[in-house]
């Protein structure tokens, strides 16, 4: 995408290494004031006619336009993890299994040949609806979590991670 983007625009246009603190809008443009995310000092702000903020879920800019808003929990929780296996099936399967009222577990490869011996890893994630917790709890998530058991993916290296 980066190649993409300095190709289609031009190396000069295409700015890495830098951290949005906010932008500021006047009649003519505006300034979007930057700092370098790897050592956090100060960069040149750019100065450009229109600011498109795609900053994600946690948006500085948005967070500017709109301070009081919060994200809200939509009830489900969901568990990641990712199993070292052999190719299932013929390794390009996509597996869903239940829906969000029952439960759901999605499970689909992610890297070929992960271990020099033709595994695979397997992403697998597992969604459960749940109902009596609060939308919204300011900055506190952590009244979202609910316990989990483990699960246990048939894995043929004994290796499963899980976050
Ligand atoms: C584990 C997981 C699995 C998912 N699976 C799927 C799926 O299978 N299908 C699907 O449709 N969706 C999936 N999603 C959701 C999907 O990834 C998101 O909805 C999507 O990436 C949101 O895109 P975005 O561009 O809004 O934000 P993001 O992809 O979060 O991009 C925001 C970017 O802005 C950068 N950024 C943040 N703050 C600043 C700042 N102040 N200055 C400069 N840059 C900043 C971030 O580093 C990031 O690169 C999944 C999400 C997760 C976490």
């Amino acid at each position: 995408m980066y190649n993409a983007a300095v190709a289609a625009l031009g190396r000069d246009r295409v700015l890495v290494d830098r951290q949005c603190l906010g932008v500021e809008q006047d009649d003519d443009g505006v300034t979007v004031r930057l700092r370098k995310t790897s050592t956090g000092a100060t960069a040149a702000a750019a100065r450009t006619e229109v600011a498109i903020a795609c900053d994600g879920v946690n948006s500085t800019v948005r967070r500017q336009f709109y301070p009081d808003e919060r994200i809200a929990f939509a009830g489900i929780n969901t568990r990641r993890g990712v199993t070292r296996h052999p190719p299932i099936l013929g390794g390009r399967t996509y597996m869903r299994i239940g829906s969000i009222r029952t439960g759901k577990l999605v499970v689909y490869p992610i890297v070929d040949d992960v271990d020099g011996k033709g595994n695979q890893l397997i992403n697998w994630m597992a969604e459960i609806q749940v109902t009596g917790l609060p939308s919204t709890t300011g900055t506190n998530r952590a009244s979202w979590r609910i316990s989990f058991r483990s699960i246990g993916i048939g894995d043929s290296t004994g290796s499963t991670s899980t976050r």
